[in-house]
């Protein structure tokens, strides 16, 4: 429950939902590259069993238990069209990043960054984490939380250099996203900032935080090591940050970041960030934040810029489905999430194969070759990604057309995740999922 004694902000949208409508046996219908798939739907369509439009973060209706097989998810649930969202440059929020007496060098660099006007949950949360209050934010994947805590938080080095923040997050990826936006929030400030994730050399990131940098960023896995080393110290943080905080507790870390919380005794601030919320992470809200500012900005549980729909097809179609699509013009970028390792490596070898620009993204892959990975979606050498749940959370890359479920997801979490890899900041983005007939 939301503890009595904070402020809840309710932050509504426009939330008309529209009939749903199935894309139904594609691999029968002729393709025409004219055509995408948002044209070929047939008006049939299962219905919206569970959402209601509301703002609600458990119950039901969002998959259920964590099983690896099975088709647990309600199919009705990957279908939905996407909403009017108005560009955050028409948006009207009440602070200019100017209100927020920000450092005018880091002014100068948000701006830089093509950062105009603060995203809504900038715009509620800055303030509030200026003012050192403990805030939960849950707002949708891709609306800005990163820059909601990095800003404020560099602002209060700038101001106190002696400030120590430890930030969480359940991926590698993610905290290497992180830093990469400290990196560009922070040129010409004496900010430093250092990251300590696995798969990576420990030497160096040993050395990194000797030099005793503001801010540690990491995956809770690795931190843990590196206390055990003697080389970090809870004690000596003022400031916790975690990002994905359900999925850290749903990767099983849940013990390692209560003995962190624990150990941070001098924790003046707690921030807790997620896109999605459940039963288990509110009862550890309740016990770590203190008169919390809990901000929630979701409506729908998925982002509204994201067009949702399933694609019908037998498993042995599902391969030559899924390169017919690809091979229609409008899916220039694509993320394609299969359920293991080895599918999604042998899956990235047939497409290869066929001549797409293809690579795969799993946690059997060395840290260096997810960074280049990465690095070549990003800059548009890859156009196509086909990954495990580890590309799930947190990933930002830019102009992803279309995110695939060539397998289902676990568990209707991990699909809003999925899914949220496009349609970010100001797009529009287009999500299918393979489903049997
Ligand atoms: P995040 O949810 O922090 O991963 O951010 C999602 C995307 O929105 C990233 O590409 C950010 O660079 C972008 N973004 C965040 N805040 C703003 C802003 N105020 N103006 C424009 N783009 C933003």
């Amino acid at each position: 429950m939301w503890a009595q004694s904070s402020s809840i902000i309710m932050y509504q949208q426009n939330t008309t939902s529209r009939p749903a409508r199935t894309f139904s046996n594609f691999s029968q219908r002729p393709s025409s590259p004219s055509r995408g798939p948002s044209r070929s739907y047939s008006s049939r369509g299962p219905s919206r069993g569970g959402f209601s439009g509301s703002s609600r973060f458990s119950g039901p209706s969002r998959g259920g238990p964590r099983r690896r097989f099975g088709n647990i998810i309600n199919p009705a649930l990957f279908v939905k069209r996407a909403e009017e969202f108005t560009k955050i440059e028409e948006t009207n929020p009440v602070h200019s990043f100017a209100d927020f007496n920000f450092d005018p060098q880091l002014l100068a660099n948000i701006k830089a960054k093509g950062y105009l006007k603060p995203t809504p949950i900038q715009d509620q949360l800055i303030s509030e984490v200026l003012a050192g209050r403990d805030v939960l934010g849950v707002a949708n994947t891709g609306t800005g939380k990163t820059a909601a805590f990095a800003l404020p938080l560099i602002n209060a080095i700038i101001k106190n250099p002696n400030k120590r923040i430890l930030i969480l997050a359940p991926t590698r990826e993610l905290a290497q996203q992180i830093k990469s936006d400290f990196r560009d929030f922070t040129p010409g400030l004496r900010v430093y900032f250092a990251l300590a994730i696995g798969g990576a050399f420990m030497r160096e990131q040993i050395m990194d935080i000797r030099r005793g940098p503001n801010v540690i960023i990491g995956t809770p896995g690795r931190i843990m090591d590196l206390n055990r080393r003697r080389v970090i110290n809870f004690a000596q943080f003022d400031t916790l940050v975690l990002d994905e905080v359900d999925r850290m507790l749903d990767m099983g870390f849940v013990a390692d970041i209560k003995s962190i919380v624990s150990q941070i005794t001098q924790a003046h601030q707690t921030l807790f960030f997620s896109a999605t919320v459940d039963k288990k992470i509110e009862i550890l809200i309740d016990t770590f934040l203190k008169n919390p500012v809990k901000v929630a900005l979701k409506t729908t549980p998925t982002s509204s810029h994201v067009e949702q729909d399933v694609v019908r097809v037998p498993r042995y179609e599902k391969e030559g489905t899924l390169c017919k699509l690809l091979k229609q013009e409008e899916f220039k970028k694509v993320l394609v999430f299969t359920s293991t390792k080895l599918y999604a490596e042998k899956l990235t070898l047939s497409l290869k194969s066929q001549g797409f620009s293809v690579d795969s993204l799993h946690g059997d892959k060395r840290q260096s070759q997810r960074v280049s990975v990465i690095r070549g979606f990003k800059e548009d050498q890859l156009k196509i990604v086909v990954a495990t749940d580890v590309a799930a959370r947190g990933l930002d890359i830019h102009n992803i057309t279309h995110v695939i479920n060539f397998d289902q997801p676990a568990t209707y979490d991990d699909y809003i995740h999925r899914i949220g890899r496009t349609g970010r900041a100001d797009q529009k983005g287009y999500a299918l999922t393979f489903i049997d007939p």
